[in-house]
């Protein structure tokens, strides 16, 4: 049999790329370290730039069910919940862009994409220790000992890949901040069930963001804290509910009670890495975190994921001569053109994000208040929503 194509990590990048293979009739292999499939106990945001191609991928009726349509952004002061600047999501947002604003559980958006991959193709409790490319193909090592050769393979690893040794040399770049996060009835916070929205308290050197997640009944929250010395970025380190209540203690009354909410909290130390300068080589390609890891503060990093894979899959897809191991180098060379400048524009505004996120009270507060409010319009982020991947690479 000839090789085909061999996926690295079964992440929502990993799966969501198994998927959209699928879907243009090319079956792939996926790969993934952890014995049981797992995520982390949060939420995570979905933009109508991905959630267009979930619904395509045949899951807009699940979605439906499980994910909870906002109703509105709205960024809030620290102290006392004055609302600074509000974008109309809801109606508005599928109206504009044709796809709904959603907010998930991780775990729920994971099951919703395994559920389109057959479990046959998926190998668990295999990780990836190298990947090395050859003529005409790649071919994985895995830590047992054992290898697969594959025409083409797509490294879905995640920010510590094994898969973008083969692009570059680069590490992990710490960004001086961790993140707690929980899960919160949403009994507990009454006040933000009335409507549904994801809502951001800026306050000095910190934030916290939170929506409601599995149909309205958790609410999902990620306080963004200094943090002095690097910290692990695994989705299971525990943190402790005590420092996260110290570090919040002055805020609102709202914050605090969604803090003092959450049964148990985890933390981890934030990072990120820059962007490359090419996303793949003629037979070894990245998507998702392993290709643009970015920090979370421009909740795009999921929806970047679910559009590399359409995209991929679009480029593999188009009609060229002869077998589709023969149309893997200009495929990868289209995929490149088409994702790396986007992702790399995302990757920057992340970074540059934080800057303005943590000012201490005063006249650039007060500042970047006004633009904020200026700015909250959702036709601004046409460039971001409007966006089809799938579209750019089809023929
Ligand atoms: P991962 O989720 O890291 O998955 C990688 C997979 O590969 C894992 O299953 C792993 O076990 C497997 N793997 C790793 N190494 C190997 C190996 N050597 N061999 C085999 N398997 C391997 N994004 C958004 O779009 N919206 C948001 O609201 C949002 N909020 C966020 C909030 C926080 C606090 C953080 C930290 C991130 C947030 N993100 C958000 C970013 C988003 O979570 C990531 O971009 C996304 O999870 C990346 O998915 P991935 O599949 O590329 O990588």
């Amino acid at each position: 049999m000839l090789p085909g194509i061999a996926v690295v990590g079964a992440g929502i990048a990993g799966l969501a790329l198994a998927a959209a293979l699928d879907r243009h009739g090319l079956p792939a292999l996926v790969f993934e370290q952890a014995a049981e499939p797992a995520e982390v106990g949060a939420g995570v945001q979905l933009a109508p730039n991905a959630t267009r191609l979930l619904h395509r991928l045949g899951l807009a009726e699940r979605l439906g069910e499980i994910a909870v349509r906002p109703a509105a952004t709205e960024f809030r002061r620290w102290a006392d919940d004055h609302v600074i600047a509000r974008t109309v999501l809801g109606e508005e947002c599928e109206r504009q862009y044709g796809a709904p604003y959603y907010t998930i559980h991780r775990a729920d958006l994971r099951d919703a994409l395994a559920s389109l991959v057959r479990t046959e193709r998926v190998y668990l409790g295999r990780r990836v220790v190298a990947v090395r490319e050859t003529a005409d193909g790649a071919v994985l090592s895995f830590a047992d000992g054992s290898r697969h050769s594959a025409c083409l393979v797509a490294g879905a690893d995640g920010i510590r890949s094994v898969a973008r040794q083969a692009l570059a040399a680069d590490e992990p770049v710490f960004s001086g901040l961790g993140v707690y996060r929980g899960l919160v009835p949403a009994t507990e916070v009454p006040e933000l069930a009335a409507e549904p929205a994801v809502r951001l308290w800026l306050g000095p050197g910190s934030h916290l963001v939170c929506y409601p997640v599995q149909a309205g009944r958790l609410v999902s929250f990620a306080a963004t804290v200094p943090c002095p010395v690097p910290g692990t970025e695994s989705w299971t380190a525990e943190g402790t509910a005590r420092d996260l209540r110290h570090a919040f203690r002055n805020w609102s009354p709202t914050v605090r009670r969604i803090v003092d909410g959450a049964p148990s909290v985890r933390h981890w130390g934030l990072y990120d890495r820059g962007p490359l300068r090419r996303l793949s080589t003629s037979r070894v390609v990245l998507v998702g975190d392993a290709a643009h890891p970015m920090l979370p503060f421009a909740a795009q990093g999921a929806n970047q994921a679910i559009e590399d894979a359409m995209a991929l899959a679009a480029c593999l897809a188009r009609p060229g001569t002869g077998a589709v191991r023969a149309r893997i180098p200009e495929a990868a060379g289209r995929y490149r053109e088409c994702r790396g400048p986007r992702t790399a524009r995302l990757q920057q505004q992340a970074r540059w994000n934080i800057g303005g996120m943590h000012l201490p009270d005063g006249a650039a507060q007060r500042s970047r208040d006004v633009g904020l409010a200026a700015s909250a319009d959702l036709h601004r982020q046409a460039w971001l929503y409007g966006h089809d991947a799938e579209g750019e690479c089809l023929p």
